[in-house]
């Protein structure tokens, strides 16, 4: 970026995001339950008046992304700041209303301050500053507020084909440090199909809960003995877990039936239909279960790891951006979580992740973030879209 670009850097206020942030948090667009269409027509309405283009794209009924764009002269790179609109459930413990802002000291406090209403409410000032700065950058500015990432991603899932940038960042919560990889899931749902009977004639059935017993203790001797083994150095590991399972009917019966999930977390690197097949030769590997335990469905899940090279030239700006307004290098970590990054990915993007917040906050009763890490996070997503959009 030139001097002269430079010389307009944008002005952040930290009660502008805190303003922005209290707004979102008003709109309960809870997954599942709710929409995303109040907080959609809000960012839609604010990034208008900022004086960016503006398209509303409708996903599924009253859940529209909202994709802004604040034009460049021409010529230049793309930025794109992407996150999202919906949050998880408040769950019970709030000492204050979960969707009513409460400032308190440094601390915010509601129901996404971190995840991902906070990194929203950042970008949103970030682009606005930059708008009302006079900066006349050649490149654009597109912030991307998509739906359903707490679900199946379906908002990032279906950006338009002609979406394309030289950067996306991601605002999720990475306590001032760059996530340049994060870890994927897939969630398959096992079924065993046995033989109901009378429980004092056992063996005229087939116990589906004892064909499952086997099936998930035969799947986590292979966590224990192969997953563990697979490490990625900024994601950590692989791993499989039982984390819901179903069977029985009445205490006197056989039961016919047994389904279990499995969260199988995979790392950068590891392909879904890889991970599944996985699964299918450890259940035809036991005889016992005599092809009565198959995979009957998938759970949809945010996707696939992804990553970025840590020595990608992107990486390092943005890397630089985060040293300029915190003095201090950043680290490059990974998320161990699943992220709407793959998406970005998959359409050839290089994308990082950064927001306020630290990661172990997210999705607690009682979230919150410090007012300074908004105002940080506001800065460094400006600051990084200046330079990508400035040259
Ligand atoms: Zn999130």
């Amino acid at each position: 970026m030139s001097e002269g670009l430079r010389m307009v850097e944008p002005v952040i206020r930290s009660e502008r995001v805190i303003q922005l942030l209290a707004d979102l948090i008003g709109f309960q667009s809870v997954n599942p339950g709710g929409t995303e269409g109040d907080a959609a027509a809000y960012v839609a309405k604010v990034m208008r008046k900022a004086g960016c283009e503006v398209e509303l794209q409708e996903i599924e009924p009253g859940r529209p992304n909202v994709i802004a764009r604040l034009k460049g002269a021409g010529g230049g790179r793309t930025i794109i700041l992407n996150t999202h609109m919906d949050v998880v459930p408040a769950g019970e413990g709030w000492s204050s209303d979960p969707f009513t802002l409460l400032r308190k000291g440094e601390r915010v406090y509601g129901r996404g301050v971190m995840d991902a209403k906070g990194p929203l409410a950042a970008m949103m000032a970030a682009v606005e500053a930059i708008a009302a700065s006079g900066a006349h950058l050649p490149g654009d500015i597109v912030l991307a507020a998509v739906v359903d990432e707490e679900a199946a991603s379906l908002g990032a899932r279906n950006l338009p084909d002609n979406l394309h940038g030289d950067l996306a960042v991601i605002g999720e919560a990475t306590a001032g440090n760059l996530a340049v990889a994060h870890r994927g899931s897939i969630r398959p749902v096992l079924a065993a199909e046995g033989v109901s009977a009378h429980s004092s004639t056992p063996h005229l059935g087939v116990n589906a809960v004892s064909l499952m017993v086997r099936t998930l203790m035969a799947l986590e001797d292979f966590a224990e003995q192969e997953l563990t083994k697979r490490l990625h150095p900024l994601t950590g590991q692989s791993t499989l877990s039982v984390t819901v399972i179903n069977g029985g009917i009445k205490e006197s019966m056989i039961p016919d039936r047994c389904e279990a999930l499995i969260d199988r977390r995979l790392i950068p690197g590891e392909a879904e239909e890889d991970a599944l097949q996985e699964i299918r030769q450890i259940i035809a590997g036991l005889p016992a279960l005599g092809g009565r335990v198959r995979i009957d469905r998938l759970v949809p899940t945010t996707g696939v790891a992804s990553e970025t090279r840590p020595d990608h030239p992107m990486v390092e700006l943005a890397a630089a951006a985060i040293e300029r307004v915190y003095g201090r290098r950043p680290e490059l970590t990974g998320l161990t979580a699943n992220c709407d990054m793959t998406h970005f990915v998959k359409r050839g993007i290089p994308s990082v992740i950064y927001g306020p917040g630290d990661f172990s906050v997210a999705h607690t009763i009682g979230e919150w973030v410090t007012v300074s890490e908004l105002e940080n996070a506001s800065r460094v997503y400006a600051s990084i879209a200046m330079e990508v959009a400035g040259s």
